[in-house]
């Protein structure tokens, strides 16, 4: 692989022994990759003008290292920092949380340029004046959706018929439940005909359009806490961040 030039998200950063950083990048050309940079840390360092920082948005130019998928980046300039994103603390740790749940769902270069845009618009939106929950939700969503993995809303999860009326939310089955397969699943929960009809709604909706969707209070919080459930059960690592928002915004 020649040398690659890609905007990438800044997902995670690891310090190195002497004066090496390990970055890993969601980025728009190449999916997740990982990198080293050499020199940014020490007394000689090399002032990384932000760069380096959590979920900042560079262009990065890198090239293959041999033997090996850590790839050497050799440039990295900052875009865009995001500056009203650190000054909030809530937004800071909404901002943490995206990149840390798109580091744990992707493995290296998955490329795909939509998870890419839905990250850098979800970023962007929440440094504006959209509630940091509703962000938050849209990005987990839309996701899910990208990913393959959202839930089955269109029949019954289990036995393929329409799911009626009042049916449940299986974690197992990746989706609602009849009420004639309750046996299916003992631990499936109610669900809001709202939650329905919201997660469907972004879905189907591009980003701009969901951004404007209202919930009511309700619904709000049985996403939050259904999405939860759902992510942490098709997500193996425990993300750090959740239990940060957790203390911050309870
Ligand atoms: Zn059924």
């Amino acid at each position: 692989m020649p040398i690659q030039k890609s905007d990438g998200i800044l997902l995670r950063r690891q310090d190195l022994r002497e004066t090496s950083i390990l970055l890993t990048f969601y980025t728009r050309d190449f999916g997740k990759i990982k990198g080293i940079v050499r020199g940014v840390r020490g007394p000689r360092a090399i002032f990384g003008g932000g760069a380096y920082e959590l979920f900042a948005l560079d262009e990065i130019i890198f090239y293959e290292r041999k033997g090996g998928e850590i790839f050497t980046i050799s440039q990295c300039d900052l875009l865009n920092y995001f500056n009203p994103i650190r000054a909030s603390l809530e937004k800071l740790s909404y901002a943490s949380y995206i990149v840390e749940l798109l580091d744990s769902v992707t493995g290296l270069s998955d490329k795909n340029s939509e998870v890419f845009d839905l990250a850098l618009n979800s970023i962007t939106l929440l440094a504006g004046h959209s509630s940091s929950r509703r962000v938050a939700r849209i990005f987990e969503i839309k996701l899910l959706s990208l990913l393959g993995l959202m839930p089955n809303f269109a029949e019954c999860a289990n036995c393929g018929s329409a799911a009626g009326i009042q049916p449940r939310f299986s974690l197992r089955h990746g989706g609602l439940i009849c009420k004639k397969c309750l046996n299916a699943d003992r631990m499936a929960v109610s669900i809001l005909p709202g939650t329905v009809k919201f997660m469907e709604h972004i879905r189907s909706s591009s980003f701009e359009r969901a951004a404007m969707v209202k919930v009511s209070v309700d619904v709000g919080r049985e996403l939050e806490r259904l999405l939860r459930r759902y992510l942490d059960y098709h997500v193996e690592r425990r993300l750090k961040t959740v239990q940060f928002i957790r203390e911050i915004a309870p």
